[in-house]
This record gives structure tokens, C-alpha cells and sequence, in this order.
């Protein structure tokens, strides 16, 4: 590490969406000075006026302290970037191309290559987007090719773990830190960097993990950890459609294998699956690279990952017109004339992110069969319908199960669970409700008179 006393390298992050804009201003919490960078104009006008420009619960509060402490601003000038950085960190979005399923490294490429020309003095370029394995020795070639001769900039990569609606905590509190380099000074550099942070969990006598590796194993470490994930929820997933067939319940038996610490209990939930900007979008991608790397074969099974996962989407639709007794045709089920309220548009709770969010696609699969879907969500509205715009959007929880024959819980919200069975019972049409997520209590809903079905689980 580079000897302590010296003094705290200046942050910049490129790329202020959620996981850009969290770790410019959690760094600048732990006391760095820090720049955010972004193309997108109106994003850094309203970072720069202290507004959040998406839902984080706790960031609002950090950024406008930070901002009045001076540490911390924004900009869309790479020239200002690059005098000002020690550390540039690319946070840019790396979603999955239009024509396939492999990531699409535009938005790494024209950061890097911006900040690069610019850089006329030595500095550490960090990767914490989500690539495929080889990104980091393309970004170093970027740099060599565009960055002014005599500059000596390095590149390292740092994959990040952040969890959306415990963002704040994740950053500030991570369960390990991977560095992914090529020489001594540059993991130096990054202790520097990290420094506050390892500073933190001393004072609060936890240790944070950190893992010094070559650029592929940090650069793998990502995605292999949300394929692993990935693959344990559709686990389960497929474990509910057995138990569906077979008349089990799904929640008992994951309650059961989770008591064996080798399994665990955590991430075993049933539900319509996973969705968001990350999970998919990865595991695609990460399937993509192995058919490059010729070693396709070693991730089929992402693909019936892939698979249980989009099924479990459509199960909801079944069993709606299974609810409200519509018949099959051959495009599937009619629901047209039914009245369907949708709980949840988020891909989670505690987030605005609507990215392949498995509430609204279901919300999408319900309207395309004919029913009128009418949805609420506390915080992801705006974003919703603009992706949906099918939909009608309501105000409240009330204003969306009024008069519906069917009410579909699709993310699991605090608000939703809290929900009494006994008042939305009297406003709808019909006390029917499908539990997407597994997080209402069957037996109450039960006992206010709803006919109540849930994901893996017996009807009655
Ligand atoms: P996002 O879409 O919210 O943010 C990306 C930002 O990059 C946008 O604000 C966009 O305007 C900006 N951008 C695009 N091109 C740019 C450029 N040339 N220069 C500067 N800024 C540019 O995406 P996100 O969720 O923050 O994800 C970013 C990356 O982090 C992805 O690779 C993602 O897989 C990874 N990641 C995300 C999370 C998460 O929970 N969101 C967690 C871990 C890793």
C-alpha cells in the first residue's frame, strides 16, 4: 500500500446513473473529494442541485451534504475530468445489444477514449461496469492508443456488487473489494482510494475481504456471482413448477433445504423471478463470451436459467385466466372484459428501476391477452409508463383494486404486504389475488374470503 500520511487520491466516476451517482457521493461521504462526469446534461444539472435523479433510500440526504461540504460536484466537462482525477472510475451502463445477447461496450469505449486524450498526467483508470472477461486489456489498448504519449495511465478493474435499494449501505459497507491490476502501483493507488473505506470497518471492528488478482479473474468475478445467483432463483423457480404439479409447497420446502448451511436460506424465495438491469442482461452476455471464448457448452444451463426464469412470467397469466375462468384460446388466454390490478412495476422493491422488470412484463403479457390492467407502484410510476403505456396508472393501492376482478401482487413492497385483506376486499369486484412474490400471509387473506393463489403453492 502507499504510505499512509499521503495525501487522498481525487475521485472522478464516469457515469452517474445508479451505480455512478452512489459511489460519487458515498466517496465523497468517506471524505474524498470527488467529480461525477456524464454525457447525459440534464442528469448532472439535477445531481448538481442536490436532486437524486432515481429512487435510493439515504442518498438524497448524502448528496446534498456533501454538495454544502464542498467535496463533491458535477460535470460534463471530460476536460475538467481529467485535470482534476487521480482515480477515474468507469460506472458507465453496459446493457445488452439490440442485436444480440452480448454487452454493449459503446458507452466504455467513448468514456475511456474521452478521458483518455485528455489525460496529461499519470492516473489510474478503473473499470466497475460489468463486462465480459477481456474488457480490461481492450480498455488498456483504448488508453494507449488515445491517451498523449508521455502520460503513463494505467487501468485496473474493480467489479461492484451494489444491491439497488441498499445501495448506500453496499458501497459504504462492502462484503469484499476485488482489484483486478497489472502493477504494484496501481494496488497502491486503489488502497489509497479504498482507504476511508478500510478506515470505516476498522472503527467498526469488521474487516472487508479484499481480493488482489489479475485484470479476468476481477473481470469474471461479476458476472460469475450473478450467474450463481441468478442460477439459485430459478432453482427454486423450477422447484415451484414441480411443486405446482405435485401439489407441494414451495415455501416449506425452501424454508427446509435453506436450514443446510451449504444451501442457506437467502436469495430461495419463489416468485415470477428476476429481472432488472443486471441479472439478465449478464447472464446473456456471460453466455455470449463463452461461445467466443469456444467454451459455449460451459453455460448452457444459463440458458434454461434463462428459461424457468421468462416461464415463470407467463405463469401468472395462466393462472389469472385459471382465477377468473376465461378460456384458452390459440394465442393463449383471453382476458379480455377482466379487470386486473397490478401491485408492483419495479423489477424490486425500495427501487424506481423498471429495466426488465418482471412485474411490468406480466403487466405487459396481461394487457396483450385482453385484460384492462390497471397498475400501482410507491415509487417506479414515471418510469413505468413509459414503458407500458398500455396500462392505466393509478394513484393508490385503492384506486387500483377498485372494482377489479383480480388483483395481481407483483413486487413485493412494504405497502403490499401491509395491505388489509378486509378493507380492499369490500371496493373490488372480486375477491380473487395471485401472490407473485410469496410475501403476503395466505391464511389472512384466507380468512377475509379471498380466494388466494401464489407461486409453488397448493390452491387451497
Ligand atoms: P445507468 O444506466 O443507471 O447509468 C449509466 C450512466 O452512464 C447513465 O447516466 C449514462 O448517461 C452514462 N453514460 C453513458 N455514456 C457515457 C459516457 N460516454 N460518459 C459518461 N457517462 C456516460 O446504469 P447503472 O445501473 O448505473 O449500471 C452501470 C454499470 O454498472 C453497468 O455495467 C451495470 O451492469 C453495472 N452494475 C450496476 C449495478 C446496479 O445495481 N445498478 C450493480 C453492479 C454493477
Amino acid at each position: 500500500a502507499a504510505p499512509s500520511g499521503a495525501p487522498r487520491p481525487r475521485l472522478t466516476f464516469l457515469g452517474t446513473g445508479y451505480l455512478g451517482a452512489t459511489y460519487a457521493i458515498c466517496f465523497a461521504e468517506l471524505g474524498y473529494e470527488v467529480i461525477g462526469f456524464d454525457v447525459d446534461q440534464a442528469k448532472i444539472e439535477r445531481l448538481g442541485k442536490g436532486e437524486v435523479p432515481f429512487h435510493e433510500p439515504g442518498l438524497d440526504e448524502l448528496l446534498r451534504k456533501n454538495l454544502a461540504g464542498g467535496r463533491l460536484r458535477f460535470t460534463t466537462s471530460m476536460e475538467e475530468v481529467a485535470e482534476f482525477g487521480d482515480v477515474h472510475f468507469i460506472c458507465v451502463g453496459t446493457p445488452q445489444r439490440a442485436d444480440g445477447m452480448a454487452a454493449d461496450l459503446s458507452y466504455v469505449e467513448s468514456a475511456v477514449t474521452g478521458l483518455a486524450q485528455h489525460l496529461h498526467r499519470k492516473a489510474l483508470i478503473v473499470g466497475k461496469s460489468t463486462v465480459p472477461v477481456g474488457t480490461a486489456e481492450w480498455v488498456e489498448q483504448l488508453v494507449r492508443r488515445h491517451a498523449p504519449g508521455e502520460s503513463g495511465v494505467e487501468v485496473a478493474w474493480s467489479p461492484e456488487f451494489l444491491q439497488e435499494g441498499f445501495a448506500v449501505e453496499d458501497v459504504l459497507r462492502p462484503n469484499r473489494v476485488i482489484f483486478g491490476v497489472k502493477s504494484e502501483w496501481a494496488v497502491g493507488l486503489l488502497y489509497e482510494a479504498h482507504k476511508a473505506l478500510f478506515d470505516l470497518a476498522t472503527t467498526e471492528d469488521r474487516e472487508v475481504p479484499v481480493v488482489v488478482t489479475d485484470f479476468a479473474t476481477a473481470e469474471l468475478v461479476k458476472v460469475a456471482a450473478n450467474a450463481f445467483l441468478a442460477t439459485k432463483i430459478s432453482f427454486i423457480n423450477a422447484m415451484a413448477e414441480i411443486c405446482e404439479a405435485a401439489g407441494a409447497d414451495v415455501t416449506m420446502l425452501a424454508r427446509s433445504i435453506g436450514y443446510d448451511q451449504r444451501i442457506g436460506n437467502k436469495f430461495l424465495r419463489a416468485g415470477i423471478g428476476f429481472g432488472g438491469g443486471c441479472l439478465p442482461k449478464d447472464i446473456r452476455a456471460f453466455q455470449a463470451r463463452a461461445q467466443e471464448l469456444g467454451v459455449g457448452e460451459a453455460l448452457r444451463f444459463l440458458h434454461e436459467v434463462d428459461l424457468i426464469n421468462q416461464r415463470r412470467r407467463q405463469r401468472i397469466v395462466q393462472l389469472s385466466a385459471e382465477l377468473l375462468d376465461r378460456p384458452f384460446g390459440p394465442n393463449g388466454p383471453d382476458l379480455s372484459g377482466t379487470r386486473i390490478a397490478v401491485l408492483g412495476a419495479t423489477f424490486k422493491p425500495n427501487s424506481d428501476d423498471v429495466r426488465d422488470s418482471p412485474a411490468l412484463s406480466v403487466a405487459r403479457k396481461l394487457t396483450r391477452s385482453g385484460a384492462d390492467v390497471y397498475i400501482y407502484d410507491p415509487e417506479g410510476m414515471d418510469n413505468a409508463s413509459r414503458e407500458v403505456s398500455e396500462a392505466t396508472y393509478s394513484k393508490s393501492i385503492v384506486d387500483a383494486v377498485t372494482g377489479a376482478d383480480l388483483v395481481c401482487v407483483l413486487t413485493e413492497w412494504e405497502e403490499f404486504r401491509n395491505a388489509d385483506p378486509a378493507v380492499l376486499g369490500e371496493i373490488v369486484a372480486g375477491k380473487k389475488v395471485i401472490d407473485g412474490r410469496n410475501c403476503l400471509d395466505a391464511t389472512v387473506w384466507r380468512r377475509a374470503g379471498w380466494e388466494f393463489r401464489a407461486m409453488g403453492r397448493p390452491a387451497q
